[in-house]
């Protein structure tokens, strides 16, 4: 008995509840084995190639908080989301090129994605005439150095790359909001060794930034290690929606 047209069916919808419920027990039991509070944990569904239906269907199974990986995705699945009258929280968690900077200002929330100074100024420069509120935004961070995948550098003295330039340029900005950290795990590490180095370098980076304590790290296969070393947001997609049929 619901006023809203149904966006994905029964079956589909089921599934996705199925998952749903599976993740939020993983999150509790991460949590109860870290001595965490489970509401200290933030789960952002990671919508990208699936339809703004199962976004749509998510945010009536009460979740909030939504995430995707591309511009040209994200800004017609936002609209579409939004025409459905669905209030959820946009989360950009891809490499951003500068040139869609003032896209992804329009319909995103957070941005977890900054890992230069070039692509800090872009953003703040577009939020400053693209939106009525601050930006909130983290800096990624690469955990293991390698400059093709994406990521600021914690400790390197790189004007551009450096994790220090960047949140520099984001705490400047106007019409950001420094929030905190976020980092992927490098391909072939183990979990808990990746997170337990970004751990360490968000304690650092808290000296300098106390407020800014987001830390956005954990993903379907590695949320529980995520979790055992603080992170509060944890980006979740074929755990809920089901395996992508590409790499992304
Ligand atoms: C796709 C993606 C995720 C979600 O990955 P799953 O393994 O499907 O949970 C999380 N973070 C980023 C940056 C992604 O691109």
């Amino acid at each position: 008995m619901t006023a809203a047209p149904d966006p994905v069916g029964a079956d589909r919808r089921a599934a996705l509840a199925a998952g749903l419920a599976a993740v939020r027990a993983r999150i509790a039991d991460a949590c109860a084995a870290a001595g965490r509070d489970p509401s200290g944990v933030t789960m952002i569904a990671v919508t990208k190639t699936y339809p703004a239906g199962d976004a749509v269907a998510l945010a009536g199974l009460g979740v909030t908080d939504l995430g995707e990986n591309r511009d040209q995705e994200a800004a017609p699945k936002a609209a579409e989301v939004a025409a459905a009258g669905a209030a959820v929280r946009w989360h950009f968690i891809g490499q951003l090129q500068r040139n869609k900077a003032r896209s992804v200002v329009r319909y995103a929330d957070v941005v977890h994605s900054v890992d230069s100074v070039r692509l800090a100024r872009a953003l703040g420069t577009a939020a400053e005439s693209g939106r009525d509120r601050p930006l909130t935004t983290l800096v990624q961070v690469s955990l293991d150095g390698d400059p093709a995948r994406g990521g600021a550098l914690p400790g390197a003295a790189d004007p551009e790359r450096g994790l220090g330039p960047v949140a520099e340029a984001l705490a400047g900005a106007e019409a950001l909001r420094l929030a905190g950290l976020m980092a992927v795990a490098p391909l072939g590490w183990e979990p808990e060794r990746a997170f337990a180095r970004l751990a360490e370098v968000a304690a650092e980076f808290r000296v300098g930034y106390p407020t800014a304590t987001v830390l956005s790290a954990g993903m379907s296969g590695d949320l529980e290690a995520a979790i055992g070393y603080g992170a509060t947001h944890v980006r979740v997609g074929s755990a809920l929606l089901g395996m992508r049929s590409t790499l992304r």
